[in-house]
């Protein structure tokens, strides 16, 4: 290593030092060691149960979706090979993307290799100079930095509030050129949703374009899960752009922007982060495509999912724990008000063999730190009595200040 204070191993030392990165020792919370702590797990005859990983519908490695991946790989090998626009592409990306945009009911899809690199490259791409981006201020950092990248300027409104949207817009619309709003199906940190009604009422009153990120909506909200315009039972072809993820729902890795044909068709053709880079790999495509099928097949896992989370939401709320405004989705927070107490009933989970991560440095304000569930459709009910069960004895014994460091 550089000693010299302006090296760059001089800086970074110094990041991790100012976010207390190098001062995780009684317990880090993060890159848990996920295999081998399973393997230690099952030696002394105990299951770890995640509540940290996405897996709404439970299809991580079920086997059409496994089986789907290795076929694809021995067809068409394990990389798309260049970009589709110049490389050519197999018929397996569009067959996804035609099947994800009739299953949302909208005219055309394009996969992307990232989700967080789709609204990275959308947002960058699309608001201009003189143009306005309005974002909601709990927005995934993925908007935050594609609306920062723009040459349009943005400005935000408070969590779902559409009368302070409303206001904003009043004042300000009509110095700009086009206009944007971007909001979440289902927020990832709160598990709450927006009244996508009185959005779309903003949209067509102030002449705005409206773009939702389903990441977490899609594969849980509406009863076939086509997400938070199937809950609302709105046709989502009014919705000017639909963004999600395949890590979620569909298992896999990678995203997709949805809407009319010829936006996408004009996207296919400009959008820099699919243009330039390389197609969705073939066996991420076809692990993508079998959950899809099996999403629509078995909307049934829908429901799985959501009574889970209503089984959670109960427990917690009647050990007068808060859940703050969070709907039986995939993800229910326990909002803490002290971080540390948020680490160490984190901590006193995992041994108790139940992973469910505190978040207090990235992604929510300072002084709501948590412990953020994903739930899924395969947690069982001993599961999340189980992990209740040891909620209640760790905020128990870290209320009473003399048990607390026991
Ligand atoms: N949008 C939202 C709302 C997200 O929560 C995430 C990731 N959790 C992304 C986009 C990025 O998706 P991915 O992790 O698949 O890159």
């Amino acid at each position: 290593m550089h000693h010299d204070r302006n090296s760059l191993d001089a800086y970074a030392q110094r990041w991790l030092k100012r976010r207390n990165f190098d001062r995780l020792s009684r317990y880090n919370p993060y890159f848990v060691p996920l295999d081998s702590l399973r393997e230690e797990m099952a030696s002394r005859g105990q299951r770890l149960v995640s509540f940290a990983n996405y897996d709404y519908l439970g299809l991580a490695g079920h086997p059409r979706v496994v089986e789907a991946a290795k076929a694809a790989i021995s067809r068409d090998g394990t990389s798309a090979g260049a970009s589709r626009l110049v490389g050519g592409e197999r018929k397996a990306h569009r067959a996804f993307e035609l099947a994800m945009a009739d299953f949302l009911g909208v005219g055309d899809s394009l996969s992307m290799v990232s989700g967080y690199g789709t609204n990275v490259s959308l947002l960058g791409h699309l608001p201009g100079t003189g143009d306005l981006v309005v974002i909601d201020d709990l927005s995934h950092n993925s908007i935050v930095a594609g609306a920062g990248l723009s040459r349009a300027e943005t400005l935000m409104f408070p969590h779902n509030d559409v009368a302070a949207l409303d206001r904003l817009l009043t004042e300000r619309r009509s110095q700009y050129g086009r206009a944007l709003i971007v909001i979440e199906g289902l927020y990832s940190m709160d598990g709450d949703i927006p009244d996508l009604p009185a959005f779309l009422e903003l949209r067509d009153r102030h002449n705005v374009w409206l773009m939702i990120d389903e990441a977490h909506s899609i594969g849980v909200l509406g009863e076939r899960g086509r997400g938070i315009t199937e809950h609302f039972g709105i046709d989502p072809e009014r919705v000017d752009l639909i963004v999600g993820t395949l890590s979620k729902s569909f298992v896999s890795s990678g995203g997709f922007v949805a809407g009319s044909k010829i936006v996408i068709e004009w996207l296919r053709y400009s959008l820099p982060g699919f243009v330039y880079s390389v197609g969705l790999a073939p066996p991420v495509t076809a692990a993508s495509h079998a959950a899809l099928e099996i999403l629509h097949e078995e909307p049934e896992r829908i429901g799985r999912l959501r009574q889970n989370a209503r089984r959670l939401l109960a427990g917690a709320n009647s050990l007068g724990l808060d859940t703050g405004e969070a709907v039986d989705g995939g993800v229910v927070p326990i909002i803490f008000r002290e971080v540390e107490k948020t680490i160490m009933v984190s901590k006193y989970l995992m041994d108790m063999g139940y992973y469910v991560p505190p978040i207090f440095q990235v992604g929510v304000p300072k002084n709501k730190p948590r412990l953020r569930f994903f739930m899924s459709a395969q947690h069982s009910n001993e599961d999340i009595d189980g992990v209740l069960e040891a909620l209640a004895r760790a905020v128990e014994a870290w209320s009473s200040p003399r048990t607390a460091q026991a």
